[in-house]
Parts: C-alpha cells; sequence; structure tokens
C-alpha cells in the first residue's frame, strides 16, 4: 500500500547489529527504512528531489498519451509497459509516504517543535 517495499539486511542503531530492514520506495527514491527486527524506521525528507523526479515521470508522457487516456482509459493503460504508467492512486500512496516521512525527520531534528508541523 505504501510505495514499492523491497528487503534488505542492514546495520540497525538501536539493534546494533545488522538485522532484516524494510526499504519503502516512491518511485525510484528510498523513503522509509524500517528495521524488522525492532520497528525503529528512519524516515528522509527526499520532497525536492520526488518532485524533479515526479515531473520528469510526467513529463515522459506526451499530451497525445494522456488524451487518449481519457478517451479509453482501460486499453490505454494495458497497452503500455507497467513502469511508464503513472497510476493516480498509487501517487497519493507515495506522496502520502514522502510527506510523512519528511514531517518525521523535521520532527526529529528540531527536537519535536509543535505545531510546525503541515
Ligand atoms: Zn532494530
Amino acid at each position: 500500500m505504501m510505495g514499492t517495499v523491497e528487503h534488505a539486511t542492514l546495520t540497525c542503531h538501536r539493534c546494533g547489529r545488522e538485522t532484516r530492514h524494510e526499504l519503502a520506495y516512491a518511485g525510484r527514491l528510498l523513503v522509509v527504512t524500517t528495521c524488522t527486527r525492532c520497528g525503529n524506521g528512519i524516515g528522509r525528507d527526499v520532497r525536492r528531489r520526488y518532485l524533479a523526479d515526479l515531473r520528469q515521470r510526467v513529463a515522459s508522457k506526451p499530451g497525445r498519451m494522456l488524451r487518449r487516456f481519457r478517451r479509453h482509459p482501460v486499453g490505454f493503460t494495458t497497452s503500455l509497459p507497467r513502469t511508464t504508467v503513472l497510476k493516480p492512486w498509487e501517487l497519493v500512496e507515495e506522496m502520502r509516504l514522502v510527506w510523512s516521512a519528511a514531517a518525521g525527520t523535521r520532527g526529529r531534528e528540531t527536537g519535536g517543535c509543535r505545531g510546525d508541523r503541515h
């Protein structure tokens, strides 16, 4: 539900040793790394990079394709390679992930500045 999730063995600072981690991606960017042993999650603020990346992904689609999509949504999506299809609901999930991770990093860095979260 939260973008693309992959697994890797990384060193967890809380566990003090190598553990299995869950890596949550938004598009091609790694957003959150979560230790599956202790649940310690480390978020990264990738909002600027994500938006730049998103602009590139959207820009690679000509407007003609978009018009065709509006007329024949089903036929259009099945006729394209999976990686080039940007589904609206996936986008929403990605953005939610990116923004919540960014809010988490800001909270930690400022020592929990209340009321500063948008
Ligand atoms: Zn851990």
